[in-house]
């Protein structure tokens, strides 16, 4: 075991979130680690879009210059690894990594983000952020108009085509089992000419992670320029336990509206904090953190 180093503010994942946390942190004169592994979500989508002075960037440039103007403060440091376990003493939070090091901070951030949980469908994982798609704000325009299909069910799935439709009017829910939607839904969705299908779904044929078809279990295809999808989701690291961590009812941390959590000095920010999941509400997300954070540290220390 190497010797232990303290700082004020330990952040786990280091993306958008983690990073616009450092930021503020920085800024604010506050001596910094983030632990970063590396892997955000959005890392297979070409482009990213939505977000103001960098609308259709790839995520590799956004999270580059991220990064640089992050580590131009010098008393922030990125360190490349996985955070494994926290714990806490009464006024400090000690972290280690993948590597045995040990990091103390009196405060701590989790930034982690989730990973995604695919259906056991082939082809799937290929196509998520190229053509299988998890929110129509990020991607609805691009494919504006196109063959497209839904694969959901229960009452997300009725929600969730009744808000593509607004995209394009050539549309299909594909349930990948029998429906579980209410009839008088049903009925609003074939209203709207969006046909349910209930076959199993074996395989989404793709060339480099874009959808040609749709093949079912029964044999049959259907041709399709574009997917969207819901997934499942677990959180990336068991730090969330370690610390007994509360999680709200749809499984994310719950943090109050200045990124608290129900633990004393922990924040948290992102994906695994929301459902609602985009570059800006991570980096907005983030920036409160660090501004409430040194706050916090503000007053300890006056
Ligand atoms: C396929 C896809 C496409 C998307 N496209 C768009 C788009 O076009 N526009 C848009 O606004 N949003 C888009 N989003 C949403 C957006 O990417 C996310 O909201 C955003 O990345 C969340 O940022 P985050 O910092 O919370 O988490 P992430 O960006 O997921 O980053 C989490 C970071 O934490 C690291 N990490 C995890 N556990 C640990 C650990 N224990 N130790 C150290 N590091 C750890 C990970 O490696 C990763 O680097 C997309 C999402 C997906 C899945």
């Amino acid at each position: 075991m190497k010797k232990e180093e303290l700082f004020d503010v330990i952040i786990v994942g280091g993306s958008y979130a983690g990073l616009a946390a450092g930021m503020a942190l920085g800024r604010s004169l506050r001596n910094v680690l983030i632990i970063d592994s590396g892997k955000p979500c959005n890392r297979q989508t070409p482009h990213s879009h939505n977000f103001l002075t960098r609308d259709g960037e790839t995520p590799a440039t956004l999270a580059a210059i991220a990064k640089a103007q992050v580590l131009a403060y010098p008393t922030v440091k990125f360190l490349e690894g996985f955070a494994e376990t926290a714990s806490k003493t009464e006024n400090r939070f000690t972290v280690s990594n993948s590597d045995q090091q040990m990091f103390s901070a009196k405060k701590l951030v989790i930034t982690a983000g989730v990973k995604d949980i695919f259906p056991a469908i082939k082809g799937f994982a290929e196509c998520w952020g190229i053509s299988v798609l998890h929110c129509p704000y990020c991607h609805g325009f691009e494919v504006k108009g196109k063959t497209t299909g839904v694969i959901a069910n229960g009452e997300i799935g009725f929600e969730f085509s009744k808000l593509i439709s607004n995209w394009t009017k050539n549309l299909t829910l594909f349930t990948n089992g029998i429906v579980d939607i209410e009839e008088s839904n049903q009925a609003k969705l074939l209203a709207k000419n969006i046909n349910i299908v209930e076959k199993e779904i074996e395989e989404i044929v793709h060339e480099n992670g874009v959808v040609n078809h749709i093949k079912f279990k029964d044999g049959s295809i259907q041709i399709l320029e574009a997917i969207y999808a819901r997934v499942g989701m677990e959180h990336n690291t068991k730090i969330i336990t370690d610390l007994n961590i509360q999680l709200n009812e749809q499984g994310y941390i719950a943090v109050d509206s200045l990124k608290q959590t129900n633990i004393h000095g922990v924040y948290a920010a992102g994906d695994c904090t929301t459902m609602m999941r985009s570059v800006s509400d991570s980096v907005a997300g983030g920036s409160m953190v660090g501004a409430m954070l040194n706050k916090e540290l503000v007053s300890e220390e006056f």
